[in-house]
């Protein structure tokens, strides 16, 4: 077996990607019919089911433990929310226009793209490199100066389209949590340090979407935001890195593809204080799949001065009152599932033939067992039908009886399924199946009443490469 996948060019894998997406229900565009909506995609059946398995091994990891409780907050909120937190002062990214065609570019990125580094600039530094650099759109043309443009997305609440009844898309969904920490602390009677966890959509009207996935309008975040007593930041700072960069062995993302980025300077956001975010290696480069912040206790000050409200824990051993401190774990389910799309799609040279294969880490892979009738006779579709349905109640199977099993194995392998179950002859005789493997394609008997726990065991003890 030769593997291609480290011939393929950035645009060719991006291509392919995309194109098997669509055909076998990972990911459309939204609104494909009427040409589609920029920074917007659908995740389809195999899709969906991909990114609730990373949502359920991101949950289960934060909030199945004493000091971590969930929630799941409005997106609409009072919009006093977003002037307390900055974002509707200080939630913009610097903008340069085409003077000739009217197109917008974030100058960051435009900069980065000409080969300046920017790290740590803000505008007005990164205003004079325009200059300095005579950076021109990617038409060709002249470009205005930057100026800052909110990513917030308003609409109105009730029949009023007034600036009274003006809301926001929320951008994160941090500010939930934030609002609800005294409501969450007192009904669940918990003590410092202790976390709330959410998993939910975030809107950002991004001044340019690419990369598929990556930079979207509409995606999911998965936030915990753990409040420490002040002092004890950066030792629970330094537990979060390490516990958040452990959990991506759990969904198959490699550690060699992992790196750390610390913000510095005018890159950390107005509220932290200490930032570093966790990169994936995708074909066109690193990009932040997960962003560890020091927030201080910037957020719940914010809001007790526009609330008018305190929001201070009272600490029974040492009788005193203070403001928490907050370290924030940020992670894009949207930006995840895209980093485990990429790492998964191999390319294969099979016996003169090319094989395409999702390698999936079993936890996340969108079916677990495919079962197959070798035959559609003498018995074999009853007894894979009875497979199918013993094994249902625990994981997602599929049952297949169109088609050589060749070709039955490869459409599995283009999906990711990690286990093909196969009734045969022998298995009249004796009650067992061949459990195929997807990546080393290995083929192994097995009994019908093991099988269960046969796959299960082999889940747990999946090895990243
Ligand atoms: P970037 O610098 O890429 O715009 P950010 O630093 O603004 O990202 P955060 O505000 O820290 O991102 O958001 C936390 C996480 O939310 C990111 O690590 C990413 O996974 C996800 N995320 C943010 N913006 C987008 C987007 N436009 N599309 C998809 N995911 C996003």
């Amino acid at each position: 077996m030769v593997v291609l996948k480290e011939n393929l060019m950035s645009d060719d894998l991006m291509e392919k990607l995309v194109s098997l997406c669509k055909r076998k229900g990972f990911i459309f565009q939204s609104s494909e019919i009427y040409g589609g909506l920029s920074g917007c995609w659908d995740y389809g059946p195999l899709g969906v089911e991909l990114l609730r398995n990373i949502k359920d091994a991101w949950w289960t990891s934060m909030t199945y433990r004493e000091d971590i409780e969930g929630i799941d907050a409005s997106i609409l909120m009072h919009p006093r929310v977003w002037e307390a937190s900055g974002h509707v002062d200080g939630f913009t990214d610097p903008m340069v226009e085409d003077q000739k065609t009217n197109e917008r570019f974030r100058l960051d990125q435009l900069l980065e793209e000409n080969g300046i580094d920017v790290t740590g600039l803000g505008t007005d530094e990164m205003n004079v490199l325009l200059r300095e650099h005579d950076v021109k759109s990617p038409k060709g043309n002249a470009l205005s100066d930057a100026r800052q443009f909110n990513l917030m997305f308003k609409t109105f609440v009730g029949p009023l389209e007034d600036e009274s009844a003006r809301v926001y898309l929320r951008p994160e969904t941090a500010q939930g949590i934030f609002v609800n920490y005294l409501n969450v602390q007192q009904a669940m009677r918990q003590k410092l340090p202790f976390g709330i966890a959410q998993i939910g959509k975030a809107f950002r009207n991004e001044i340019n979407t690419k990369n598929f996935l990556f930079r979207v309008r509409e995606f999911e975040q998965m936030e915990m935001q753990y409040f420490v007593a002040p002092g004890t930041q950066d030792k629970w700072f330094e537990y979060w890195r390490e516990q958040r960069w452990n959990w991506y062995q759990r969904i198959g993302l490699p550690e060699r593809k992992l790196s750390w980025h610390e913000h510095q300077g005018d890159e950390l956001a107005h509220y932290a204080s200490a930032a570093f975010d966790v990169q994936y290696e995708f074909p066109y480069g690193p990009g932040e799949i997960e962003g560890i912040h020091n927030r201080s206790d910037y957020d719940l000050s914010q809001h007790e001065k526009f609330s008018g409200k305190q929001l201070k824990y009272f600490d029974e051993e040492s009788r005193e009152k203070f403001v928490p401190y907050v370290i924030e774990t940020s992670i894009g389910a949207t930006r995840t599932s895209m980093a485990c799309l990429v790492e998964a799609y191999h390319e294969e040279e099979v016996k003169g033939d090319k094989r395409v294969v999702m390698r999936f880490h079993p936890r996340i892979a969108p079916i677990k067992a495919a079962v197959l009738p070798l035959v559609k006779r003498d018995g074999m579709p009853d007894i894979a039908h009875k497979i199918t349905e013993d094994l249902r109640p625990y994981m997602r199977v599929t049952y297949d009886e169109g088609g050589a099993i060749g070709r039955r194995y490869r459409r599995m392998d283009e999906v990711g399924t990690p286990f093909c179950l196969t009734v045969d002859s022998d298995t009249l005789e004796d009650q067992t199946v061949t459990v195929r493997e997807r990546d080393t394609m290995e083929q192994e008997r097995v009994p019908i009443a093991d099988l269960r726990s046969h796959i299960e065991g082999r889940m747990d003890s999946w090895q990243v490469p």
